[in-house]
């Protein structure tokens, strides 16, 4: 794992090099989904603190055995049914793709007296398979989620289409890009967007290349799962 772990921060500083971007610019979250928990650990040897996981099972799970400083990203599907389990773990949601689980988030993160740090997510590239909103319907969530004092938007998700060949997505990771500053310039309450969460293994060079200050690694860490 060591070595896979250089690789992908070496590619990551030959990316910002590319693009003029300092590298502390960009947080790789390695996404430790369906890994054991001693996988986990031995990143958090390397120095990874960010992890990624889709299951809220598997957040609850894990939780208790990571160190402290350690973060987990809540980057998978969320149900409403699961949003009072999950959130005492999670450090960020990517995933917030409805006005009704951004209600329930609100709800219950005002129980808890707590401000929740979520991401929108958007389906750019309008695939049927995939959650998240379109880009023209951003807006208006936005602006109604603004009353939602609890809630702290820092940004947007995607998940781009699988690809071959990573360049295939650049103009999806570039549209995600133009929509957060369009969303800045709006100047929404609670509302910043300065965190861009896009790039997988296949294609996290391009995405960083076009801006992202999250990337999602899973498979060039821990290996196929
Ligand atoms: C699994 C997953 C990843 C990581 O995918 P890899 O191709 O293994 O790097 C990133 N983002 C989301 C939302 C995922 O579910």
């Amino acid at each position: 794992m060591e070595e896979k772990l250089k690789l992908v921060q070496n590619n990551i500083i030959a990316a910002c090099k590319r693009c003029n971007r300092d590298p502390k610019e960009v947080t790789l979250i390695a996404v430790s989904k369906t890994k054991p928990i001693e996988a986990l650990l031995e990143a958090y040897t390397y120095g990874m603190r960010d992890f990624g996981e889709n299951k809220v099972q598997e957040i609850v799970q894990k939780y208790p055995q990571i160190p402290s400083d350690a973060k987990l990203h809540m980057i998978g599907h969320l149900q409403r049914n699961k949003v009072k389990q999950v959130l005492p773990y999670v450090t960020m949601i990517h995933s917030v793709d409805s006005m009704r689980l951004a209600k329930e988030i609100q709800q219950e993160a005002q129980r808890n007296n707590q401000i929740v740090e979520v991401l929108l997510e958007v389906n750019v590239a309008k695939e049927e398979s995939k959650h998240g909103i379109y880009a023209e319907e951003v807006m208006d969530l936005l602006l109604e989620l603004k009353d939602y004092t609890n809630i702290k938007v820092c940004g947007l998700m995607t998940i781009a289409p699988y690809v071959e060949n990573a360049e295939n997505n650049r103009l999806v990771f570039r549209k995600l890009y133009e929509l957060a500053v369009d969303i800045r310039e709006k100047n929404i309450d609670n509302v910043t967007m300065d965190v861009l969460s896009m790039g997988m293994s296949g294609d996290y060079e391009v995405a960083i290349e076009e801006g992202a200050t999250m990337i999602r690694v899973g498979t060039s860490i821990f290996g196929t799962r």
